[in-house]
């Protein structure tokens, strides 16, 4: 008889990326909180990075923990480059090295064009793509070095990059954050290109319509909620575990011949679900 899965949602610990280490920014909330703890669970050693707000990141780090895997958390902004090589140097001296580096952190700071201080403008842009360019670097780095261990995968590294519907989707109001995450999508696809002849797989997901605190006044009342649904032709907002597990799998061997591609997670929001009654 089988037993019943711990989260009712799949099975026990699959050992997708057993004696490995990853890295996860921003992984105190939301998306990146949840593919730590995913990460964890399918055997990776995990670094918790946050930004702010360290009580939830040493939660993660002691859910991961449960799994028998090793964790810490680690406060840096990812727009801050002495940070971020700092947070590495860390890695290696407490794990030895990194195998999986997920580029998750990210932030919206919304207004009309006309309205979007320079601030703003910059703050996203910092976070999301320059943060993400600055991680990869440092991963690239030590996946360079390192090269491929076949007892531990078939590939020297992998990045994935979190995107969002809006690397293809324009959206109004979000110059910024659109702005980004179209960057992330060449950032991506140049650095899966650049780094692909020596074993180092680069890849995306892109999340949909996600219930995190992030997007909260989109979902958080009924009448905000049947508004998103319309542009979901699956008819569910997301999960963060619906992104954690696709993260999971893209970063192990199951997907090894996958390079330089997005995995939209969207319930199928890039359908242009308008045209299913319109056009
Ligand atoms: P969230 O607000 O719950 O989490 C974002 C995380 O990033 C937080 O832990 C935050 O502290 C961290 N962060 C922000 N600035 C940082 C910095 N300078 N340095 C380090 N960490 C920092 O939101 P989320 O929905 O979980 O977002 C995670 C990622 O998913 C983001 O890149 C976001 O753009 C992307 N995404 C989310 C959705 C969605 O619907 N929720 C959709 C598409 C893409």
């Amino acid at each position: 008889m089988t037993q019943p899965a711990d989260s009712g949602r799949r099975p026990e610990a699959l050992p997708l990326l057993r004696g490995q280490k990853a890295l996860v920014t921003g992984a105190n909330s939301g998306i990146g909180l949840a593919t730590a703890i995913a990460l964890g669970r399918a055997g990776a050693d995990v670094v918790v990075n946050y930004v702010f707000g360290r009580e939830a990141a040493e939660d993660v780090v002691s859910k991961i923990q449960s799994f028998g895997v090793r964790a810490f958390a680690h406060e840096a902004d990812v727009s801050d480059e002495g940070q971020v090589v700092g947070m590495f140097a860390r890695m290696l001296e407490e794990f030895g090295t990194i195998d999986v580096l997920v580029a998750n952190a990210g932030l919206q700071r919304d207004a009309a064009l006309t309205d979007m201080t320079v601030e703003e403008w910059h703050k996203v842009i910092d976070v999301n793509l320059t943060g993400q360019f600055l991680c990869a670097r440092e991963a690239a780095k030590e996946f360079l070095r390192r090269g491929v261990v076949p007892e531990v995968s078939r590939s020297a590294g992998k990045i994935v990059c979190m995107s969002s519907v809006h690397q293809i989707i324009p959206w109004s109001g979000h110059a910024n954050y659109a702005a980004s995450k179209g960057g992330v999508l060449m950032l991506m696809q140049t650095l899966a290109q650049e780094l692909g002849p020596h074993g180092i797989r680069v890849n995306a997901v892109a999340p949909g319509a996600i219930r995190t605190p992030i997007n909260r006044s989109a979902w958080d009342t009924p009448e905000a909620e049947q508004n998103l649904l319309k542009l979901i032709p699956y008819r569910r907002v997301g999960d963060p575990d619906d992104i954690a597990d696709a993260v999971t799998v893209l970063a192990s061997d199951l997907m090894d011949y996958v390079v330089g591609t997005t995995i939209y997670v969207d319930g199928g929001m890039t359908l242009f679900p308008g045209f299913a009654t319109g056009g």
